[in-house]
């Protein structure tokens, strides 16, 4: 059963780089690939096309990313969120 899991991962893509989730390059060289700014926008406004561990994916790179935006009011949207509004 477990190796089954292994396999369906190993299968996945990455929606934003297209590559295997395992080998995803969208944490390195972000300026050299301008298309993956608009991508990653569409991936963000269409999770539901993607599968729970493409979301999951999608998640963590964002935990990382620790996008900001040059619009205040979506800065202070952003904070009140971080400041545990949504729960
Ligand atoms: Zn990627």
């Amino acid at each position: 059963m477990e190796n089954i899991e292994k396999f369906e991962y190993v299968g996945e893509k990455c929606p934003i780089c297209k590559y295997d989730i395992s080998m995803c390059q969208c944490m390195f060289g972000g300026s050299a690939h301008p298309d993956r700014s608009k991508r990653k926008e569409v991936v963000k406004d269409h999770l539901y096309l993607f599968s729970e561990r493409q979301i999951q994916h999608i998640i963590s790179l964002e935990s990382r990313w620790q996008t900001s935006y040059g619009d205040e009011e979506k800065n202070s949207i952003l904070k009140e969120l971080k400041g545990g509004a949504n729960g």
